[in-house]
């Protein structure tokens, strides 16, 4: 059966200081904190949309910082996402988003009797001086204690890093990758720094010290941090932001593509083309792969095809069910000589 989400979104309420990247006008300002009896509803409409499509889906408490609202707000969200999981067999669980610091063992008590299952931590960076300059308010050590906590208490961890803020480098995102792979968390998120207008990275933007990582650099490292966490089993399951008005129209610098994903897939799957043809002879060559991944071999524009060309390699890609990179040297027309 299908499994999805169904998103409540909690606005900033409880967080200490405003991080770097934070607007935090449109986080808390435009978004009204749903009360418990919005979620009942909420939930018992989205119950039978689901149960019609045979779908099932986990209750997701997402925004801020969850576990940091007022404790008897936070408590009667979780008594009304309990309700329904108890009442309707379309929910499996509950999940929710939070920050490293907000994040000990009272409330995995709490979190764990409200049957909730899975937790992502809003981690950002592993390295110190990142999330000191961009006011994260918590450290790297608090990332591995709150996400200890989390996994002895048999609850899912997902992890959420962002790349480019201030003062960080690619070395550091992917020493951020290793870092998460340590902590053996089943999920993975990872944003690109979106600059948007009235946060601090938008001043020192403006002011002209600070300009975050190129698109083409963001697209470099997402494909080798995509490697880092799939060779160990880590799914990945969101890269860029999600498509949104908002972002759209207050940003200002950093990266934000609506196909953010498949453009770093397609740049992982010609790097890893490259590496595989590196020890062949220049020429021309079929490569095989599922009709599905098509898209993504050819790439943007046709740009890894101009790519493979400019490395010496005329490549014609095929669709197979089920390969993903079958090379072949391109058999000879009857009555010509071999390319190569
Ligand atoms: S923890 Fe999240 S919601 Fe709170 S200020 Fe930082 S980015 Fe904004």
């Amino acid at each position: 059966m299908k499994q999805t989400n169904v998103s409540i979104f909690i606005p900033h309420i409880g967080c200490p200081k405003r991080c770097s990247f934070c607007d935090q006008k449109s986080i808390s300002g435009s978004a009204k904190a749903p009360s418990a009896d919005d979620v009942s509803a909420l939930l018992e409409r989205q119950a039978a949309v689901l149960e019609n499509s045979g779908m099932t889906a986990q209750i997701a408490f997402f925004g801020g910082s969850f576990t940091a609202v007022p404790r008897e707000y936070m408590l009667s969200l979780l008594e009304a996402a309990k309700r329904a999981v108890e009442r309707f067999d379309a929910y499996t669980g509950i999940r929710c988003s939070t920050r490293p610091d907000c994040i000990d063992e009272e409330i995995i008590e709490i979190l764990t009797k409200y049957g909730v299952t899975a937790v992502e931590l809003g981690a950002q960076s592993m390295d110190d001086e990142v999330l000191q300059k961009n006011l994260r308010g918590h450290t790297a050590e608090d990332v591995r204690r709150a996400a200890n906590l989390i996994k002895q208490s048999g609850m899912e961890l997902g992890l959420q890093m962002m790349t480019g803020l201030y003062c960080d480098t690619p070395e550091k995102c992917l020493y951020t990758a290793r870092e998460f792979v340590k902590l053996s968390p089943k999920t993975v998120r990872v944003y690109p720094t979106v600059i948007l207008r009235g946060t601090m990275l938008g001043e020192l933007f403006e002011r002209g010290e600070y300009k975050s990582f190129s698109f083409e650099e963001t697209v470099s490292l997402c494909a080798k941090l995509l490697d880092i966490f799939e060779q160990n089993g880590i799914s990945v399951i969101r890269m860029g932001l999600h498509a949104s008005e908002n972002v759209e129209r207050d940003m200002i610098g950093g990266v934000y593509h609506q196909r953010f994903r498949e453009i770093v897939e397609s740049r992982r799957f010609l790097e890893q083309l490259l590496l595989r043809l590196k020890p062949l002879e220049k020429g021309v060559y079929d490569v095989f792969t599922d009709k599905r991944n098509l898209s993504r071999a050819v790439g943007q524009g046709r740009e890894n095809l101009a790519k493979l060309g400019a490395a010496g390699y005329r490549i014609k890609f095929r669709g197979r069910e089920g390969a993903y990179m079958e090379i072949s040297p391109r058999a000879p027309k009857k009555g010509r000589k071999n390319a190569f």
